[in-house]
């Protein structure tokens, strides 16, 4: 779904790179130093990024949320 806000193990703020993360791979960085470049140097951390599947748009149009 949508990246946490908070890492689940050490509760700093993580939600807030995520873009600059995305942006950095589909340059064609590696994992590795994408994490490095947003700074997230915990492996508490990384591992929320590297684990994080992202299926909010396939999720969307299920919701009973009405306009
Ligand atoms: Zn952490």
């Amino acid at each position: 779904m949508l990246i946490p806000v908070r890492c689940f193990s050490c509760g700093i703020v993580i939600a807030d790179r995520w873009k600059k993360y995305k942006e950095l791979i589909e340059e064609g960085k590696t994992v590795e130093e994408a994490l490095d470049e947003v700074k997230l140097t915990r492996y508490c951390c990384r591992r929320m990024y590297v684990s994080h599947v992202e299926l909010i748009e396939e999720v969307a149009p299920f919701s009973t949320y009405r306009y």
